[in-house]
């Protein structure tokens, strides 16, 4: 089931590349794993897929640990300041980076691991009350006070945008983190680099990337829809 999903979900990112113009190789497609058993990543990873996003901070490690090295973990979820020693040195990309709180303790841990993490700033563009991440306007600031900071870079921007029935509701969220991203680039900022926008997931990863998502974040597509009742 999980190789029929990924050929599928490959091919969806495929046209909707070509709709836009775009080289499917500049998206890159993070296979969300969250809650699921290593078995259905090693199932994937099989298949060829290298790249898993987990949201939560002891799960991510105990999957990093018991995997093979070669995998690049994204941690997608929101993360407190006492979890960020599961994550750095462990993640690839953390993406969900909304205060300066968090990235103070994000700094420190790296300081102590001598090791430089690379995040993405979460922006909730749609303003929904129940999400994290910064408002727009607030997202510049952020941006540069964390570019001070020796053992960070910030490659991008992220949002998670509603749920809707019609993803084309979506596009404009997804617009407007492209322009965010396209004006913070224009500040040349050190230590800066707008290259990676995360944006969609199973709902609405056709239209992100028609609107330049570089990264889309597909969990139920791949994997099936996640069972929360167990826990
Ligand atoms: C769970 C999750 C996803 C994947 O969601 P699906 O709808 O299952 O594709 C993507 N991004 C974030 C931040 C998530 O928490």
């Amino acid at each position: 089931m999980i190789e029929e999903n990924l050929k599928n979900v490959e091919q969806n990112i495929a046209n909707a590349c070509k709709r836009a113009g775009r080289n499917k190789e500049d998206v890159t497609l993070i296979c969300v794993s969250k809650t699921k058993p290593k078995e259905m990543i090693e199932e994937a990873y099989a298949f060829g897929k290298r790249e898993f996003g987990e949201n939560k901070a002891q799960e991510m490690k105990e999957k990093c640990d018991g995997l093979p090295k070669d995998i690049k973990w994204h941690f997608i979820g929101h993360l407190q300041t006492n979890k960020v020693k599961y994550v750095v040195g462990r993640a690839f990309l953390i993406h969900s980076v909304d205060s300066l709180h968090l990235a103070q303790a994000i700094e420190a841990e790296g300081k102590k691991k001598d090791v430089i993490s690379h995040i993405l700033i979460e922006v909730n563009v749609a303003q929904e009350e129940s999400k994290y991440g910064l408002k727009t306007e607030e997202t510049l600031e952020l941006v540069e006070q964390i570019a001070q900071m020796p053992h960070i870079k910030i490659e991008g921007l992220m949002t998670i945008a509603p749920f809707v029935d019609d993803p084309e509701e979506n596009r404009d969220i997804f617009q407007k983190l492209r322009e965010l991203s396209v004006d913070i680039d224009s500040k040349n900022i050190d230590n800066v680099s707008m290259s990676v926008l995360s944006m969609g997931m199973t709902n609405d990863y056709e239209v992100a990337i028609e609107e330049g998502a570089t990264c889309v974040r597909v969990g139920t597509g791949i994997f099936g829809a996640r069972d929360y009742s167990k826990k």
